[in-house]
């Protein structure tokens, strides 16, 4: 409807209401089409007023505090995540008991570094997941917001040290709450932090089936030697199927081929922290 029409279905409505006699209407519409025209422009105006009002304001510019508070949560972020790479995960487990609200402040931190990256190596292990059977199951091993449990079709595990959503159980993954060869698949994304990585392996062999998949994805440079690295995966009871470097990181695929008894000798595997530089 245009606005004359509208103007004038109004004016009708009105006089309607009020019950005017047929003389009487025509001059009260007339003059009520009037004061209603007059009303439009007006209110078009103060419209047009505050838009030009609007359009003068300039976008807000980052103040001295946001720039503040950014620095804080960065430098928060670098005392957390070089805390995770250093100590042992017990440690790790009872300091985020003791701070969870830390987790949120590490996640924000990680999330921008990782989107800096051209590939996130979860979208690669999450694509090459979705290729096989989805009664396939998945142990996402330092899962974080377990953006795996809610992309893929498959019954997920997803254990953190802070349950950040309801798909997390909130443990040490040196120890999670699964049975032994409970799972198809498990991954370590971004996620071998700790001074007792050897541990997170051997629950890996521990929990997964023989023929079952390992994927490892690691920031390439806390590798003196990526070879020599995946050998000594090898030794938890794995064999290296496949193994790519990207930028940033590399991504390895093994099989289970040997369950490791818990008494087993077995290395204990360093990797150096990742630590990021100052904005
Ligand atoms: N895999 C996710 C998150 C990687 S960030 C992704 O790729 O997006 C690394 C995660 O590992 C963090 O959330 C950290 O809390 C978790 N983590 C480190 N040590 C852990 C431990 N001992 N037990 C459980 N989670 C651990």
């Amino acid at each position: 409807m245009d606005n004359k029409k509208r103007l004038a279905s109004t004016c009708v409505k009105r006089a309607k209401a009020k019950n005017v006699r047929a003389g009487a209407s025509s001059a009260y519409v007339k003059r009520l089409k009037a004061a209603l025209v007059k009303k439009e422009i007006h209110s078009n105006t103060i419209q047009q007023k505050n838009h030009n009002e609007i359009s003068k304001v300039k976008p807000k510019q980052k103040g001295l505090a946001d720039d503040a508070r950014e620095r804080l949560e960065s430098a928060r972020f670098r005392y957390l995540n070089e805390k995770l790479y250093t100590t042992s995960s017990s440690e790790a487990w009872n300091f985020f008991q003791e701070d969870p609200e830390s987790f949120g402040v590490y996640h924000k931190g990680f999330k921008n570094q990782v989107l800096k990256w051209p590939v996130n190596p979860l979208d690669i292990i999450i694509s090459d997941i979705l290729k096989g059977p989805k009664h396939w199951v998945v142990a996402d091993f330092g899962c974080g917001e377990a953006q795996m449990a809610h992309t893929i079709p498959n019954q997920v595990h997803s254990f953190d040290l802070v349950a950040a959503n309801d798909k997390v159980t909130a443990c040490d993954m040196a120890s999670v709450p699964l049975a032994m060869k409970a799972v198809d698949v498990a991954v370590f994304c971004l996620s071998l932090m700790g001074s007792n990585i050897h541990d997170f392996l051997k629950e890996a062999n521990r929990v997964l089936r023989i023929g079952g998949l390992l994927y490892v994805a690691e920031v390439e440079s806390r590798c003196k030697n990526i070879q020599e690295f995946l050998k000594n995966i090898e030794r938890f009871g794995f064999q290296l199927k496949e193994n790519s470097l990207q930028k940033y990181f590399f991504l390895a695929k093994f099989n289970k081929i040997q369950n490791m008894s818990p008494k087993a000798t077995l290395p204990r595997l360093y990797l150096k922290p990742c630590l990021y530089k100052k904005r």
